[in-house]
């Protein structure tokens, strides 16, 4: 295992190089990665033998933002399409022990064809696995997961990674329905926000029935829906007009005024931001709403039109970093590409 293979947006392979480059330096490990821009994964070549499990032991996944899963893995194998499950069992020798096999594929429109072959595949191959007994009856939910990356029916990258240290979901994208009702596709944003910085069985109190909410540049109103559908109390700062069946709700005020000189009356227990504007303005903001105490968390977008994308993110961290460290107190940052993201990243912020 001498590889990691990283899963990202299409087009943002140079990002999440840089990312994983960096990441590794920080635990003392060091290779370089081989990508073509487009292809929505990513190869980063260790130099020393074990450097690519210790990298998935010792960097925690939830600190990555560009990479959306991830695996150890050796060469790219070719497997004869008339046996595919033998040539893999013979591959899995070198494996430790797996608790359950997940077949993913690059999110490309070229990928995506692999979407129903890797369903049946992965089907076939965990029966096979079981019954040779390289995979248990009843898996455990804290071991290691075997992985294949199809690229094609005879193509594939052979790998695992770690259930409790990698993304929750295959290709590292929750499956959300986009709700009819909503008046933008952007719902579907803060709902994989949650999904990603808020543990479900925290969001009763941490996004409870009857909290406040301030939603900045809310127009016309996706991310507001999420929060009314939460029966939170909304305030909703924009001067375009917001969907009428949400004001109608009665359970959100209108304010056109400008995002970046709001102050809410009393506390709120979330802000949330998605207004297009630079993202240092924007993290700068966010870190006076929290050190202020004008909210207990908040979920903000940055956008990244600019071709320095990497390095605009790390500014961004830095400028919330310096901010809070001024201040002497603790807080804790996490960051992530969202499948619904575009040319942005979403960031959820609060004091520890
Ligand atoms: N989250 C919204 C949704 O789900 O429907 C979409 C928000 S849209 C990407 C950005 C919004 O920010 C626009 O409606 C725009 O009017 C608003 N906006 C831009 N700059 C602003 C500012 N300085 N203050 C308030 N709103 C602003």
């Amino acid at each position: 295992f001498n590889r990691l293979l990283l899963q990202c947006r299409s087009g943002f392979e140079k990002e999440a190089a840089a990312e994983i480059t960096d990441q590794c330096a920080n635990v003392g490990i060091y290779g370089y990665c081989t990508l073509n821009e487009g292809e929505g994964y990513l190869i980063f070549n260790v130099q020393q033998s074990g450097d690519a499990e210790r990298a998935i032991r010792d960097i925690s996944f939830s600190e990555l933002i560009f990479i959306r899963q991830w695996l150890v893995c050796g060469d790219c194998q070719t497997v004869a399409k008339e046996d595919r499950i033998s040539d893999i069992q013979n591959i899995l020798g070198d494996f430790p022990p797996c608790e359950e096999v997940w077949t993913e594929y690059p999110d490309t429109t070229d990928g995506r064809e692999m979407a129903t072959f890797s369903r049946k595949f992965a089907s076939a191959l965990s029966q096979k696995l079981k019954q040779s007994a390289f995979l248990p009856k009843k898996p455990r939910r804290s071991g290691n997961r075997l992985m294949l990356f199809v690229l094609s029916g005879c193509q594939m990258y052979v790998g695992y990674t770690q259930q409790k240290n990698s993304a929750p979901w295959p290709l590292g994208v929750p499956r959300l329905k986009f709700p009819k009702s909503a008046p933008s596709r952007s719902t579907l944003k803060l709902e994989e926000a949650w999904h990603w910085f808020i543990p479900k069985d925290e969001w009763d109190t941490r996004l409870a029935h009857g909290s406040t909410a301030v939603d900045l540049g809310a127009a016309p109103g996706g991310w507001t829906w999420q929060l009314v559908k939460r029966s939170m109390f909304v305030t909703a700062v924009d001067n375009g007009p917001m969907n009428e069946d949400l004001m109608a709700s009665g359970q959100v005020t209108h304010a056109t005024e400008d995002a970046y000189r709001f102050v809410p009356d009393a506390p709120v227990n979330l802000m949330v931001c998605d207004v297009v504007d630079k993202p240092v303005k924007t993290a700068n903001m966010a870190a006076d709403w929290v050190i202020q105490g004008w909210c207990q968390e908040a979920i903000f977008n940055l956008k990244l039109p600019m071709k320095q994308r990497y390095q605009e993110v790390v500014a961004c961290t830095n400028v919330i970093a310096e901010r809070f460290m001024q201040e002497g107190i603790a807080y804790e940052l996490s960051a992530k590409q969202l499948y619904h993201d575009r040319e942005e990243i979403t960031c959820h912020l609060r004091l520890i």
